[in-house]
């Protein structure tokens, strides 16, 4: 059975840098839950839309791209300036609207030199 799942923005991204270095049989192997002929069809609406990365701005959030959970926040955010952003309950973190993980401003590494 083949299971048909969104896109994600990495997937995208991935597909847009490496398709043509890699070509879809290499790529399907990485990308395991992908075809070949979803690859392929994916680069195409990819490659055909002018902002293929933009589109998914336009989606409404409901759920936490990083745990699944709906308990999610809209939320204005510091990142660089004001941004809308979302908040995830359940994992704590904040993602934009195009599902980006922001780094926590008390990120681990900066101290304790
Ligand atoms: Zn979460």
């Amino acid at each position: 059975m083949r299971e048909w799942k969104r896109w994600t923005v990495e997937e995208d991204k991935k597909l847009l840098k490496e398709y043509k270095l890699k070509g879809p049989t290499k790529l399907s192997k990485e990308m395991t839950n992908r075809t070949i002929y979803a690859i392929m069809q994916r680069y195409r609406i990819l490659t055909q839309s002018n902002k293929p990365i933009e589109r998914i701005h336009e989606t409404q959030i409901d759920k936490c791209p990083f745990c699944g959970s709906s308990r999610i926040n809209k939320v204005d955010t510091w990142y660089g300036n004001v941004v809308e952003a979302y908040y995830c309950v359940n994992c704590l973190k904040e993602f934009l609207p195009n599902r980006e993980l922001i780094p926590p401003l008390y990120a681990d590494g900066c101290e304790g030199r």
